[in-house]
């Protein structure tokens, strides 16, 4: 095993000075597993982070990205396309939960979700309601890191070091609720009228003729797995269309299979305006991220601009970048030549049965689960909230099993290749690193 130094890398969203010299190191992967630098092989519990869903270095994958560098390394997106673009957005659209047919590549979720912002508020305008500048996004959300989605994301840490944000933003209440709904096996069943706190909001604390978006994960992944209450959804979108205001989804964790869906939009039969998405997009392989929208969103910018204008003057270098289109272009093929999704909404029964069966392990407190994705909350060590759920996670990753936690919330959202087998192995192993850390 190398001695990692970390003298010149600083390593992302990481507590850099835990490690004196050797961070946790991944060297390879393929399939279910990654290998670390000591030859262990590591189940991965996590799809990477949320992203691998069709399973590591798979085959198609890696070769359509071979080809495509060694075919066309990059192309600017600044008035020019390529061809793998024009059918990466193709088979999206196709794919897209149905109206949402027009597609704006980015690079990342962050990306994704500041792209959607700027969106919505200019679409207001170029349809002459300048008015419409404020967003609303909802505590407890995560989207990225950018100055836009930290702003309309829900967690405090996050913003620490940044008191500046976007001027004109609210937030609507998260949809945790310990009390009523632990232990709640799908959509938990309490809490859809806290839809209603959006209505509230925007008539007492805003003019409505002043709200451009409301931006939420359907279902909250980053702060701990947080299942949307029956019927939630639903309210919002009614109370988006009364008053006029876009309703966008951050599917960056939700799309691509996780939930038993394609889309959670389907999954929960709620059609939003904006929906971004990354991460699934291209298994993990090639940075990469896309913004959907209704055409009479597009429509709108289109009409308002003269013949050589850019409308939405926004883009990035990487935009539709070749390799990341050839990546989504076999990724997608490869989840339909598979039926992940399908395969995904089979095994979430007995993924179900063997999260809930960890109620029995030390220090379960709530057990919640969807489709392949399940949050296991710990009860917080006396003066040291966050310490079992880092301790959970270290006795995994020991025992061969790479999990992400949030606090102490466990995450556990592998690929949606895991046989039923691999499930079993999965929470059996955290009901014995829990036992043991007990
Ligand atoms: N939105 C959501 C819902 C996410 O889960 C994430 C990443 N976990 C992001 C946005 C940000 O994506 P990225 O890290 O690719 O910028």
């Amino acid at each position: 095993m190398q001695d990692y130094s970390l003298d010149a890398y600083w390593m992302p969203f990481t507590a850099n000075r835990q490690f004196k010299s050797a961070p946790r190191m991944l060297v390879s992967a393929q399939g279910m597993y990654f290998k670390d630098d000591a030859g262990r092989q590591i189940l991965d519990g996590s799809a990477g982070l949320w992203c691998v869903n069709a399973g590591h270095t798979r085959t198609p994958i890696v070769e359509a990205v071979q080809r495509q560098v060694a075919e066309l390394d990059y192309a600017p997106p600044f008035q020019m396309a390529h061809p793998k673009a024009f059918e990466a957005a193709e088979r999206l659209a196709e794919m897209a939960p149905a109206g949402l047919s027009k597609v704006f590549f980015v690079n990342s979720g962050s990306e994704a979700a500041d792209t959607a912002l700027k969106m919505a508020v200019a679409y207001h305008r170029v349809r002459g309601d300048a008015a419409r500048v404020k967003l609303i996004g909802r505590e407890r959300g995560y989207h990225g890191v950018n100055f836009g989605g930290i702003s309309v994301g829900g967690i405090a840490g996050n913003r620490k070091h940044f008191p500046v944000g976007l001027p004109a933003v609210d937030h609507l209440r998260h949809t945790h609720d310990l009390a009523r709904n632990a232990f709640s096996r799908g959509e938990p069943e309490y809490g859809a009228e806290w839809a209603d706190e959006l209505e509230n909001r925007i008539l007492t604390l805003h003019d409505p003729s002043t709200i451009a978006a409301v931006i939420v994960e359907p279902m909250a992944g980053s702060t701990g797995v947080l299942i949307p209450p029956k019927g939630y959804l639903k309210r919002l979108r009614e109370i988006c269309d009364r008053h006029g205001i876009l309703l966008i989804f951050d599917e960056v964790i939700t799309g691509f299979g996780r939930l038993g869906a394609d889309w959670a939009a389907n999954r929960f039969d709620v059609l939003p305006d904006i929906l971004t998405c990354a991460k699934g997009l291209t298994n993990g392989t090639v940075p990469m991220g896309a913004v959907l929208v209704k055409p009479d969103i597009h429509d709108a910018f289109m009409a308002a601009a003269g013949e050589r204008a850019i409308e939405f003057p926004h883009g990035y270098t990487y935009s539709a970048h070749p390799l990341a289109c050839a990546a989504a272009v076999a990724t997608l093929k490869l989840y339909q030549d598979e039926g992940l999704f399908e395969r995904a909404a089979r095994l979430s029964p007995h993924f179900e049965e063997k999260a809930h069966a960890l109620r029995a392990a030390p220090y379960v407190k709530d057990v919640r689960n969807l489709g392949l994705v399940a949050g296991i909350e710990l009860e917080s060590r006396p003066g040291a909230p966050g310490q079992r759920g880092f301790d959970a996670f270290l006795k995994c990753w020991e025992k061969g099993v790479l999990l992400r936690f949030t606090g102490d919330i466990l995450a556990v959202s592998p690929p949606l290749i895991i046989d039923e087998a691999q499930i079993d192995t999965l929470f059996g192993t955290m009901a014995e690193a829990l036992r043991e850390i007990a």
